[in-house]
C-alpha cells in the first residue's frame, strides 16, 4: 500500500464550548434529570445540531414560541441567546415553570441597555438583524428605544435624535475587527457616545478569533466545527479566511470533503463556542484514515470562566 501523504494538524486553543453554552446545556440536562421528560426548550438551546439532537433524544422538546407548548407543568427553558422581556412575562401569564438559560454575558448587555435607557440615552445596538440575541436585546426596551446598526455603512448613515445623548451596546458573538471599525465610526461621528470600553463581545468569542488568526496564518486550510446558524462559528470561518486560509464550516466529520485538502500540508482545526470537542476528535480521526497526521496544539491562555446554575436545577 502506498504511504499516506503527510498532514500537519494544528488545533486552535481555546476552541469549542464556552461557559455560557456549558451552563445552558447543563440546565436542560439537569431539568431532565430532576423533573423528567419532556422538558420544553424555547429555540435551539445553543446553535449546534449535534447538541440539539442529543438533548432531543434525552427528552427535550424544542419549540420556537411558547404557544406551541400544550398546557403542562413541565419546565420550559429559554435558550442561551436571551429572550425579549415579553417572553418571561408571557410564560408567567400562562403559569409556566420556566428556567432562563440566557448566558450571563448576554444578560449583562441587557442590563447595560436598560441603564442607558433610564439615563435618557438613545441606544444603538451593533449586531445582526434577526439573530435571537439581537431580538432578545432589542426586546428589553420599548419599540424604538434601540436602533440596529449592522455595518460601517449603517454607522455612517445613522441619524440620532440627539448626538449628545447616544449610547451603544453590541451582540456578544461578532467579529472583533468588524465591530471595532463600526465603533470607530460612531465615536468619530458622535464624540459624546457612551458605551463599553471597546464593545460587548464576550471573552469566548474574542479568544477563539484570536487563536484562529494565529493558526490560519500558517495553515492552507482551516476547518471550523460548528453549525451554519451559529454566529460565533460563522465568524471564525470569516476570520480564518481573512488571515489567509481557505476556511470551511462543517457540522461534523461527515461534512468534510477530502478534495479540500488536495495538496495541503498544514490544516488548522477549531470549533465554535457551541460545538463539542467530540466533533473535533471525529475530524482528526477521519483525517488520520487518509493522511499520516501530526497533531499540534499551541499553548494558550486557559479559560477559567464559569457561571452559576439557577437554583431550580442546582
Ligand atoms: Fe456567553 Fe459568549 Fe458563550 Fe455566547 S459565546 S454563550 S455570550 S460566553
Amino acid at each position: 500500500m502506498a504511504d499516506k501523504p503527510k498532514l500537519e494538524i494544528t488545533l486552535c486553543a481555546p476552541r469549542g464550548f464556552c461557559a455560557g453554552v456549558d451552563r445552558a446545556i447543563q440546565i436542560v440536562e439537569l431539568a431532565l434529570e430532576k423533573y423528567g421528560a419532556p422538558v420544553y426548550v424555547r429555540h435551539a438551546i445553543v446553535h449546534n445540531k449535534y447538541v440539539v439532537e442529543g438533548l432531543r433524544q434525552k427528552g427535550a422538546v424544542f419549540v420556537e414560541e411558547l404557544d406551541e407548548i400544550p398546557p403542562s407543568e413541565a419546565p420550559v427553558v429559554f435558550s442561551a441567546h436571551g429572550v425579549p422581556k415579553s417572553v418571561p412575562a408571557d410564560a408567567a401569564g400562562r403559569n409556566m415553570f420556566f428556567l432562563d438559560a440566557t448566558c450571563p454575558l448576554v444578560s449583562k448587555v441587557h442590563v447595560e441597555a436598560q441603564r442607558h435607557f433610564s439615563e435618557g440615552h438613545e441606544i444603538v445596538l451593533i449586531g445582526h438583524r434577526g439573530h435571537p440575541e439581537v431580538v432578545g436585546t432589542m426586546g428589553q426596551l420599548p419599540p424604538g428605544a434601540i436602533s440596529l446598526v449592522e455595518t460601517v455603512a449603517d454607522a455612517e448613515a445613522f441619524v440620532p435624535q440627539d448626538p449628545g445623548k447616544l449610547a451603544f451596546v453590541t451582540q456578544t458573538t461578532l467579529s472583533v475587527d468588524d465591530t471595532s471599525a463600526i465603533v470607530a465610526v460612531l465615536r468619530r461621528r458622535f464624540p459624546a457616545v457612551v458605551g463599553p470600553h471597546r464593545e460587548d463581545i464576550c471573552y469566548a468569542t474574542t479568544n477563539r478569533q484570536e487563536a484562529v488568526k494565529q493558526v490560519a496564518a500558517r495553515s492552507e486550510v482551516l476547518l471550523v466545527l460548528g453549525s451554519a446558524n451559529s454566529s460565533n462559528s460563522v465568524r471564525l470561518a470569516e476570520v480564518g479566511r481573512r488571515a489567509g486560509a481557505t476556511a470551511y464550516l462543517i457540522d461534523d466529520a461527515a461534512g468534510l470533503d477530502l478534495a479540500w485538502l488536495a495538496g495541503a500540508k498544514a490544516v488548522g482545526v477549531t470549533a465554535g463556542a457551541s460545538a463539542p470537542e467530540v466533533l473535533v476528535q471525529g475530524v482528526i480521526e477521519r483525517l488520520a484514515e487518509v493522511f499520516e497526521v501530526t497533531v499540534e496544539e499551541p499553548d494558550a491562555a486557559r479559560e477559567t470562566v464559569s457561571f452559576k446554575l439557577p437554583k431550580a436545577v442546582a
